[in-house]
This record gives structure tokens, C-alpha cells and sequence, in this order.
């Protein structure tokens, strides 16, 4: 804890599908700091998920109710009111001092500004944020793949499940259209809420994390003032508690080899939006630059 009685966290922010799984995993490397996944989730007064935790694996390979940090955690949290969002971010802070030793860095992969107000408003914390952005033109082809494999890609598909109103309407909101003006304003509020807090903040872009990983390494390392340590070496911590996230966290050998779908390159889903709105490819190349241009 620092001397203001707040809890150290980097809190991981932008859209879902952006790699925020591989920039925890990358952040937890080093030295002082563990990854925790989404915790926002456990913390949202609107989310019964603590209640509820048959069948979510932690990363350290055991369900979350029986996970050696998080099962006294999940008992405390449940003592809470589910309305006092602050004591249970408070407990989390108290909880991983307690595991993890004091001074540890949390890394909060939840994304959502939302989440980010909370934790700010919560007052338990001392926030560095890391706003990871995917390029919007990988990205949306990024979202009509999930949506494809989940069978809600087409209007007949959506029609077929919900029925012409509804099926119609969550088709629209899936359109190429819908979502790069939800990018757009999941990025602005990103900005808005960093600046309007005052808080550190370091844009990571995806595609820099990917394709030059060395810089954004040495820019990550500045940022958070500590080294990252390679996957598989001693320095590395091995016992990260992340939840909630993709897959991906149970394979940290993956870091070895990252590798960026390019998709996009062949597939024009995202010609549209790109084309119509200015300000979406103004506000995707300056994001692009990931790092602070003075
Ligand atoms: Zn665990």
C-alpha cells in the first residue's frame, strides 16, 4: 500500500477482441505485479457472478471457487453488501497486499471505462492505465468472425433466433456501421475518463505489441517503472489468478510466438465505416501511433 492508503493497479483499458488478454499476461511478467483478470466483474454490483462461480478456471488451472488467492477472496467479497462497490475493491486491494506481499501491482484486464470509473471512484487505488488499441479495421473483421462462429452474423440467422423486431435490431447492431461508432466512443470515453482523472496513461497499440515488441517492451517497462521478465525465465512470476478472460491465459507459452490474424488485409468488412467517417480514421491513426505524441 502506498502512503496514501491506496492499492497500486494498472487497470487495462479498451474494447473487447483487442489483445487485452496478451497485454495482461505481457504486464504480469514483471517483476511485482499479477495478473487478475477482469475483476470488475466480481465487483459490479449488477453481476451475480460471485454467487455464482461453478464452471470459471482460473489461470492457475483451478475453478475460481477453489483457487488457493481467490477462494478467500470470493468468501470475503461475499460478506459485502453487493451495493458497496468500494469495500469489495478495497477488500481485492487488501486481499493481494496480504497474498501477493505489499506494494504489488494488480492488473485489471476488465477493459470497460465503466469498469475504469469504478475503480477510480472506488478511491482504493493509485491507477496507471494501459489503453490497448487494435486497429479499427482488424478489429471489425475481428467481430464479424466471432459473431459468424456464434451463428448471429447474418439477418436471417438473427431473425431466425429472435424474431423479425428483435432479430432486425441486433442485426443492425452488429453491423460493421454499429460497431466502429461503438469503437469510436469506447476509445473517446477511454480518453475523456484518463484526462478528466488525471491519471498516467500509455497507449499500447496492438499491432505495435505485436510486430515491435521489443520498443513496446522498453515502453511499457518505463511506464510502470519495473522490468518485464520473458515468459519461461526465473524472473517471470508463475502464479498469476486471472479470471474471466479469454482462453489465451491458460498458454502464457504463447508469448513466445505472438501471432497477429491478419485477416483484414483480405477481407473489406471494414472498407465501410473506414470510408464514411473521418473521424474514426482520424481518432484510429492517432491511437495507432501508440505512444504519447508530444
Ligand atoms: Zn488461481
Amino acid at each position: 500500500m502506498t502512503s496514501g492508503g491506496r492499492f497500486p493497479l494498472i487497470y487495462i483499458a479498451g474494447s473487447g477482441h483487442s489483445g487485452s488478454t496478451l497485454l495482461e499476461m505481457f504486464v504480469s511478467g514483471a517483476e511485482g505485479h499479477v495478473g487478475l483478470g477482469e475483476i470488475f466483474q466480481l465487483v459490479d454490483r449488477r453481476n451475480p457472478i460471485v454467487d455464482n462461480l461453478d464452471g470459471h478456471l482460473c489461470s492457475c488451472g483451478t475453478g475460481v471457487a477453489d483457487c488457493v488467492f481467490w477462494k478467500p477472496v470470493i468468501a470475503r467479497l461475499s460478506d459485502i453488501p453487493r451495493d458497496d462497490e468500494n469495500a469489495r475493491y478495497r477488500a481485492l486491494g487488501e486481499a493481494v497486499a496480504t497474498h501477493f506481499g505489499p506494494g504489488t501491482v494488480m492488473v485489471d484486464s476488465s477493459k470497460t471505462p465503466e469498469g475504469l470509473e469504478r475503480a477510480i471512484a472506488s478511491g482504493a487505488f493509485d491507477i496507471k492505465v494501459l489503453h490497448l488499441v487494435r486497429d479499427v479495421r482488424s478489429w471489425l473483421v475481428s467481430m464479424q468472425k466471432s459473431y459468424r462462429r456464434n451463428g448471429v452474423a447474418s439477418w436471417a440467422e438473427n431473425r431466425k433466433r429472435a424474431g423479425l423486431a428483435k432479430g432486425t435490431a441486433k442485426y443492425l447492431l452488429r453491423h460493421p456501421m454499429a460497431d466502429a461508432r461503438q469503437w469510436q466512443r469506447l476509445n473517446t470515453r477511454v480518453e475523456e475518463i484518463v484526462k478528466r482523472n488525471g491519471l498516467p496513461v500509455l497507449p499500447v497499440s496492438y499491432e505495435r505489441l505485436c510486430f515491435d515488441t521489443a520498443s513496446v517492451k522498453g515502453e511499457i517497462e518505463a511506464f510502470i517503472d519495473a522490468p518485464i521478465a520473458d515468459y519461461g525465465t526465473p524472473g517471470a512470476r508463475a502464479d498469476n489468478h486471472s479470471i474471466f478472460g479469454n482462453r489465451m491465459r491458460f498458454e502464457p507459452e504463447k508469448l513466445q510466438t505472438i501471432r497477429y490474424d491478419n485477416g483484414w488485409f483480405h477481407d473489406t468488412t471494414w472498407l465501410l465505416p473506414f470510408v464514411l467517417s473521418p473521424g474514426l480514421r482520424q481518432l484510429n491513426s492517432r491511437l495507432g501511433q501508440g505512444r504519447k505524441v508530444s
